[in-house]
């Protein structure tokens, strides 16, 4: 008799990643021939720079084929400590021993998760925040206690928020700057009072840095610059957004040197070491750096000249509120009271799609049903007319929409 499938305990709560879902969809419709405009991953639209793929090419006829250590080759976990370094941290500078190489920063996030939090546990998230922080707390089997961000300071929480959010469970929080799905940054009086907040109360704070490069304003400053100690902080990083490295699925952490042992310990019974191959291109990403500066600020400069021109088409939409994007690669607008819907998002994920063929995230995905994220990590003209469609879409009574 076949064996029906009934999820396990495990993943019975866990639900499909909504950035992923969105993608698929839209590689579908663009399959069969429908031309839409895909603002929903976000995903670098650039290649990889020419100088990391050639590195890689190098490594791979030298030999880098085969197993390396689960933490990653000494070379790359000294570079990125070394690239750590650079920036003025507070005690002692950051070492090997501190660094894991993973498969992708998304590895690295789960993994702090599974080795720092389990049942019992509350870990505060701030609302909006990515899609896979709850359900990666809720795999680690703790529970994610959401915050939510001030609408009058670009949704972004606070130190007070979140103690007023503490109970005695709390274990610890999610801290993600410049923020996806927001593109909000935390200033540096923001972060420090969070972290100072976090290292009385005795909590772990996983601070994803992805986006740090990634900044329009030069304000996104890193938690490493922040902290007075880093006993309780795991700082996540990659190379997917900067070096438009999506695909070679490389991230890292920077905790603890026992924390590292047990994500170390974990990531050995679960994936091993990530591609060899793909650490050797990250190795030079990281160790090239006047190369890799030249590569990402042209990137960066690229993705400001969109910000920029998508925030000037919305300005002709003076409806439309919009958390401002300082970093990142995504607007995020509030879509309140859409056609009535009990899920403005959804509602409005759905219409634009269906009426204007613009594929964007509801904000449900992130814990704000009222809201939706736009990606412009595409060229500057369908980002433009993306985020034109949208508006008008938001602002057009449905009775006079195109179908
Ligand atoms: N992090 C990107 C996004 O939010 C890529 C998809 C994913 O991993 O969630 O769209």
């Amino acid at each position: 008799m076949p064996l029906s499938f009934r999820p396990s305990q495990n993943i019975a709560r866990l639900k499909e990643s909504a950035t992923l879902a969105v993608a698929a969809k839209a590689r579908a419709l663009k399959a069969q021939g429908i031309p839409v405009i895909d603002l929903g991953a976000g995903e670098p639209d650039f290649d990889t720079p020419a100088f990391i793929r050639l590195a890689a090419t190098a490594a791979m006829d030298a030999g880098a084929t085969r197993y390396t250590n689960t933490e990653g080759i000494l070379p790359l976990r000294e570079a990125i400590a070394a690239d750590a370094n650079q920036i003025q941290i507070q005690g002692a500078p950051v070492t090997a021993a501190e660094v894991v190489v993973s498969n992708g920063s998304k590895q690295s996030l789960y993994n702090a998760c599974v080795c720092c939090f389990g049942p019992g546990d509350d870990v505060l998230i701030p609302i909006p925040s990515w899609t896979s922080y709850f359900e990666m707390v809720e795999l680690a089997r703790a529970t994610a206690v959401p915050v939510h961000g001030d609408p009058a300071n670009s949704l972004k929480v606070t130190a007070d928020l979140l103690a007023a959010a503490a109970t005695p469970a709390t274990k610890g929080l999610m801290l993600n700057s410049p923020s996806n799905p927001t593109g909000a940054v935390y200033s540096r009086e923001e972060l420090s009072a969070i972290l100072e907040l976090a290292a009385a109360r005795g909590w772990w704070v996983i601070a994803d840095e992805i986006y740090l490069r990634i900044d329009y304003e030069g304000r996104a400053v890193s938690a490493l610059e922040v902290a007075t100690s880093r006993d309780n902080l795991i700082v996540i990083n990659g190379v997917a957004k900067a070096y438009a490295m999506t695909g070679w699925r490389i991230g890292w952490s920077i905790a603890p040197a026992a924390v590292s042992k047990a994500m170390t310990n974990f990531q050995g019974h679960t994936t091993s070491n990530a591609a060899a191959v793909s650490q050797h291109a990250a190795l030079a990403a990281i160790a090239d750096r006047a190369q890799a500066d030249e590569a990402v600020s042209h990137m960066v400069a690229a993705f400001r000249q969109r910000r920029d021109a998508v925030v000037h088409a919305l300005s002709a939409f003076p409806a439309v509120r919009y958390v401002h994007p300082e970093g990142a690669f995504y607007v995020y607008i509030n879509v309140d009271g859409f056609r009535g819907a009990d899920d403005p998002g959804a509602a409005f994920a759905a219409a634009v799609l269906d009426e204007y063929q613009v594929a964007i995230v509801p904000g449900s995905a992130f814990g704000t049903p009222n809201w939706i994220r736009a990606s412009y990590a595409t060229t500057e003209s369908v980002a433009v007319e993306g985020l034109t469609r949208i508006a008008t879409c938001l602002t057009t009574p449905a009775t006079e929409s195109p179908r």
